[in-house]
């Protein structure tokens, strides 16, 4: 990465530089950098769909955790939308087509965790078009109970382990899981630093940059996406030249799967937001605090999946109240209103919804709501909507 990173430099400074890199890295659909990192280190990559595997797992095993979603606004698509009825959501159209070119062809395997039923019906489209792969659908626990879900779900991760020497992995070693542990839990606190810093200081980081420099993470090693993660947050941190303006302090959710457009995160920035929280490439986010590298290291994931993942629509609550966590995330990055940004035609974000506003209004927190696709391309409407909102806040705000 020094040797790209200094490429970048020499055009751009400091932080405009990294997120350059970073750009870069994300839009390069056909996977370059996980092509020469294969070549480097004789590992093998795995890619893995919305919304979280462990990917701890996967790197103790030298395999690449490869993030996969969807190919944005960037990606013309001319077979994907033969695979799927009209009223479902871009994602797996965007999938299937890379899938289909021969961008994904480097992936020695995919992971489908159990997000919704699209997903579950991408991964058997994947088994019949790509029959020489690795496809896994990964059932992930609605019971919390260790003695049952616990239990379950650390079957499933064994059996992930079991698959990977077959095609080029190295054998399960909890050692080697110690050490992964302990590279991801510091990925997790220096994206954890970012949006501390993004809550005490939002225009410190602007939301369309911190947007980029997690994708970034979706293709790079982890050691070296924390290092551009903490080179980006020194540069910004000592960036006198970004001052505070009179913007609204927004939260936006229901974004934690199919991805919106880098120009819907703009606009609602120029329309006056401050974006202070949000649910963007959730992998990185899902779950809270280290994980203990002691002990048993794949009990240790099954632990931190079962008691501290975040509150999600895809993760049943049980006696939990719906909402309840959104309005405690709104209470704690000091957001003045919630924008509900979901995908449109998806269940999972849209089926909550109304559970979630009502929580939200409850408690007296101004919202608005407005759908998306990863490839929107006029956002005219969301401007004068979310232009209005933060307005509205501002003017309002304190009677
Ligand atoms: S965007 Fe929603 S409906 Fe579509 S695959 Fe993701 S979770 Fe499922």
């Amino acid at each position: 990465m020094e040797e790209r990173m200094s490429t970048s430099a020499s055009c751009l400074e400091g932080h405009a530089a990294l997120v350059a890199e970073a750009e870069a890295l994300w839009k390069d659909y056909s996977l370059t950098s996980v092509r020469e990192w294969k070549k480097e280190s004789g590992g093998i990559a795995i890619g893995y769909m919305p919304v979280y595997v462990p990917r701890e797992l996967l790197w103790a095993q030298n395999a690449l955790p490869v993030g996969i979603l969807g190919g944005g606004d960037d990606l013309e698509i001319i077979r994907g939308d033969a695979y799927y009825q009209s009223y479902i959501c871009h994602i797996p159209r965007s999938t299937i087509e890379l899938g289909l070119n021969g961008s994904l062809d480097c992936l020695d395997g995919v992971l489908f965790p159990a997000t919704c039923d699209v997903i579950r019906n991408l991964s058997g489209m994947w088994k019949m078009q790509f029959p020489d792969k690795l496809v896994r659908y990964l059932d992930v626990p609605q019971d919390f109970d260790p003695a049952m879900g616990g239990a379950f779900y650390r079957h499933e991760l064994q059996e992930i382990t079991e698959s990977l020497p077959g095609i080029g992995g190295r054998s399960y070693d909890e050692d080697a899981l110690r050490t992964a542990i302990q590279v991801y839990n510091e990925s997790r606190q220096a994206v954890a630093d970012l949006y501390d810093l993004r809550r005490r200081e939002p225009w410190k980081i602007p939301t369309h940059e911190l947007y980029v420099l997690l994708r970034a993470g979706m293709v790079l090693p982890p050691e070296e996406h924390t290092t551009m993660l903490r080179a980006y947050e020194t540069a910004v941190s000592d960036d006198e030249s970004r001052r505070p303006m009179d913007q609204a302090r927004v939260l936006i959710t229901g974004s934690f799967c199919e991805q919106p457009p880098l120009g819907l995160i703009k606009t609602l920035e120029r329309a006056g937001c401050y974006i202070v929280d949000d649910d963007f490439v959730q992998v990185h986010r899902w779950i809270v605090g280290d994980i203990p590298v002691d002990g048993d290291p794949l009990g240790n994931l099954v632990t931190a999946y079962l008691e501290n993942s975040i509150e999600s629509p895809i993760r049943y609550i049980d006696d939990g109240v719906k909402g309840q966590g959104l309005v405690e995330r709104v209470e704690h990055y000091g957001a003045e209103g919630v924008l509900f940004c979901a995908p449109s035609f998806c269940d999972p974000a849209l089926l909550d919804q109304p559970m979630a506003v009502k929580a939200v209004e409850d408690a007296g927190i101004p919202w608005t709501a407005f759908k998306y696709s990863e490839n929107s391309g006029q956002f005219q409407v969301i401007r004068e909507q979310a232009g209005t909102f933060a307005d509205s806040i501002k003017l309002w705000s304190g009677e």
